[in-house]
């Protein structure tokens, strides 16, 4: 199996609750840009450059990609010499990122092990679906509206609370949508064509579905 999965769609297309699945089964590291930021944000005493870099992102804006690539490559180097894979989720969003990204897997021989795969869905469905969702304010886990009829009151994992992400409200979200959804992807869906590195899976269908479908992307020789 390869060692590197690239997962890509818009906000609400899956991309952490199947990167999680595949952490579950595979022992892989997941790499969510979004939590990282995230993190970051909590910070108090963050440099005043990485401050400002992170303003955007609070309007649904993308975060500049030297800051992507300071999070992300050390991380990725972390879980390749502990012997393990990675799963990125959200962590490509634009052609000059997946450039960059195709550049440090070059340097680190590592452009064999590298897969794309987009979950494709349509920004209303995807909407939608942001609008329902909860996190765990603790842990991460995702709550998606699609899978729990119910959504639980509290995590069933470690019992914190679950709230609405701030950047999933409807002003945001429209702008979150302009800059990464079904049409702001297109020029990385033509940059790993043209890499024969796309492989596809429908959104749409019911999460485990979309599981069964990466797993026979991953596992096919
Ligand atoms: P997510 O949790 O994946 O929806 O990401 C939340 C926010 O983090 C996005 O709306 C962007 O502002 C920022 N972000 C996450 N990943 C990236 C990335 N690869 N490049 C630029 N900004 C990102």
């Amino acid at each position: 199996m390869k060692k590197i999965i690239i997962f890509i769609g818009p906000p609400g297309s899956g991309k952490g609750t199947q990167a999680k699945r595949l952490v579950t089964k595979y022992g892989y590291g997941h790499i969510s840009t979004g939590d990282l930021l995230r993190a970051l944000q909590q910070e108090q005493n963050v440099a005043p450059k990485i401050a400002a870099a992170l303003e955007g992102m609070k309007q649904g804006e993308l975060v500049t990609d030297w800051l992507i690539f300071e999070l992300v490559f050390a991380e990725i180097k972390k879980c390749i010499t502990a012997g393990r894979g990675v799963v990125l989720d959200g962590a490509i969003r634009t052609p000059a990122q997946a450039q960059g990204y195709q550049d440090f897997f070059a340097r680190e021989g590592l452009l064999h092990e590298v897969v794309a795969i987009e979950i494709k869905l349509s920004d209303e469905v995807a909407m939608g679906r942001v609008f329902k969702r909860k996190i765990c304010s603790k842990c991460g886990e995702i709550y998606p509206s699609a899978t729990s009829s119910v959504i639980p009151e509290a995590c069933t994992k470690c019992g914190g609370k679950l709230i609405v992400r701030a950047d999933d409200n409807e002003e945001i979200l429209r702008n979150r949508f302009k800059t990464q959804g079904e049409s702001a992807n297109a020029p990385l869906r033509t940059f790993y064509t043209d890499h024969k590195l796309l492989h596809t899976v429908d959104g749409e269908s019911v999460v485990e579905k979309v599981e069964h479908d990466i797993d026979h992307i991953l596992q096919a020789p």
